[in-house]
């Protein structure tokens, strides 16, 4: 059978985009559709953690998000109440930096960085439905403005289609791993309201957020335990200054700012997808999703998109027998992500610390290599398995002890 593309990519943002980009960059025939219209915002906060970062300067992108204005931001603090935890996150790749643009920026960037590499790019296209031959994938069917169907074939169809991920379900990927949602979460922007780097604010049961980005705003979020869903729900202003009302002196300086957008809120599920089978990929949410009080989606997304189009490459070009170079897509994804995963979904509860983390945190907060250490597991730099591997907490422990004897 012939075709017309090598991959159709489903979903043009964090994943999509650079997928498409870096296969149309290898030379493959890549069409990649959204049904949304670019520039477009999603439901997201804005952090890109220093390995996105270092992603999108490998890719050559990283001085079109800069000059877009978004600040460097190098200073995170976690503040649990008793013991406040700021630091630098140790580099990767030379690169200790956060950024933070609108995601209607982020997203127009990779999407004009596939189309400059040769992707034909689609928007205001819906994808409908997926055409199968002898149990493969083998193309798409959707429709744009007019309302015609239209059918499209490709050797690959990848869903890049997020965390509702239609393709997901047309293929009936198998899913593993699986836990609730556990927090649900709204935000909004405010002008006037500067602050020095990400600051997480968290209180039994509570979360609180405050991320800067460009042209003098600042997101403001908050989040509630899943089970208090309807309450949050019932009045989400007065639920906002009440749980910034947890943290007075910053509550204090929210109010005198100006909100000058409206609450947007969600909660996300916790999966794995097995990401391919016959004729079909899946990539970023679509494929592997964790809560966001860890940000590391985008980079994630970015990180599975380098995978999935290596992978692909090695099939196209190379002749490489597509399950194993699938599978090695996934065993990479899955062996990376889930440290993260069980990291980001334990802190997603928002239960109060148990006494022996209690500890941990006043014995890391002794030490300004300690507190790097520890706020470079939330900015992606850190894995959570070598932070608190057995003989890093000894040390940990050790090293404070030892202060507190000297001082
Ligand atoms: C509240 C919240 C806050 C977050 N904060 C952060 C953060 O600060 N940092 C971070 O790294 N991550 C964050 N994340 C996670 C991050 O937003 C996601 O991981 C990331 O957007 C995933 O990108 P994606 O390309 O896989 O999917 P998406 O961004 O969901 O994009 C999917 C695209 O597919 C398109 N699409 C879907 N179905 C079809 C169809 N049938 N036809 C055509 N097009 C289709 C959609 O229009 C959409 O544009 C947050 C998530 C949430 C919910």
């Amino acid at each position: 059978m012939t075709t017309t593309y090598d991959a159709i990519v489903v979903g043009a943002r964090c994943a999509g985009s650079p997928t498409a980009m870096l296969l149309a960059r290898q030379g493959h025939r890549v069409l990649l559709l959204d049904r949304a219209r670019f520039p477009s915002d999603t439901l997201s906060t804005l952090i890109i953690q220093p390995p996105g970062v270092a992603a999108l300067r490998r890719w050559g992108l990283l001085d079109r998000v800069v000059a877009s204005g978004c600040p460097p931001l190098r200073s995170w603090t976690l503040d649990f109440g008793d013991v406040k935890l700021s630091g630098t996150p140790r580099p990767v790749a030379g690169i200790d930096t956060a950024y933070t643009p609108r995601r209607s920026v982020l997203d127009a960037i990779l999407l004009d960085a596939a189309r400059d590499a040769g992707a034909e790019v689609r928007e205001h296209v819906n994808v409908d439905g997926l055409l199968t031959s002898d149990g493969r994938v083998t193309g798409i069917r959707c429709h744009g403005e007019d309302g015609r169907t239209v059918t499209e074939r490709a050797r690959v169809v990848i869903g890049a289609d997020g965390r509702t991920s239609h393709v997901a379900k047309w293929v009936g990927a198998p899913s593993y791993h699986e836990k609730p949602r556990m927090q649900y979460g709204y935000y909004t922007f405010f002008r006037g309201l500067p602050v020095d780097g990400i600051t997480f604010i968290i209180r039994p049961g509570r979360a609180i957020g405050a991320i800067p980005t460009g042209d003098d705003l600042t997101l403001v979020l908050f989040g509630w335990p899943i089970a208090e869903l309807p309450e949050l729900k019932s009045d989400v202003e007065a639920n906002f200054w009440r749980t910034l009302d947890l943290a007075p002196a910053f509550a204090e300086r929210v109010r005198a700012a100006t909100r000058v957008e409206p609450f947007v809120g969600g909660g996300v599920w916790n999966y794995f997808r097995k990401p391919y089978g016959p004729g079909w990929a899946l990539v970023g949410d679509a494929g592997y999703n964790k809560d966001p009080v860890v940000p590391k989606g985008i980079s994630d997304a970015f990180a599975g998109a380098e995978l999935c189009a290596g992978a692909l490459d090695e099939y196209f070009r190379d002749g490489r027998s597509y399950d194993a170079a699938m599978a090695d897509y996934q065993r990479v994804r899955d062996e990376r992500g889930l440290p993260i995963y069980e990291f980001a979904t334990q802190m997603a509860t928002l239960d109060a610390p148990p006494p022996e983390m209690r500890r941990l945190f006043a014995a890391v907060g002794s030490s300004q290599a300690a507190m790097d250490d520890f706020v470079s597991v939330v900015a992606g730099t850190v894995s959570p398995a070598e932070f608190f591997a057995p003989d890093n907490i000894a040390r940990i422990m050790a090293g404070a002890a030892a202060a507190a004897m000297a001082g």
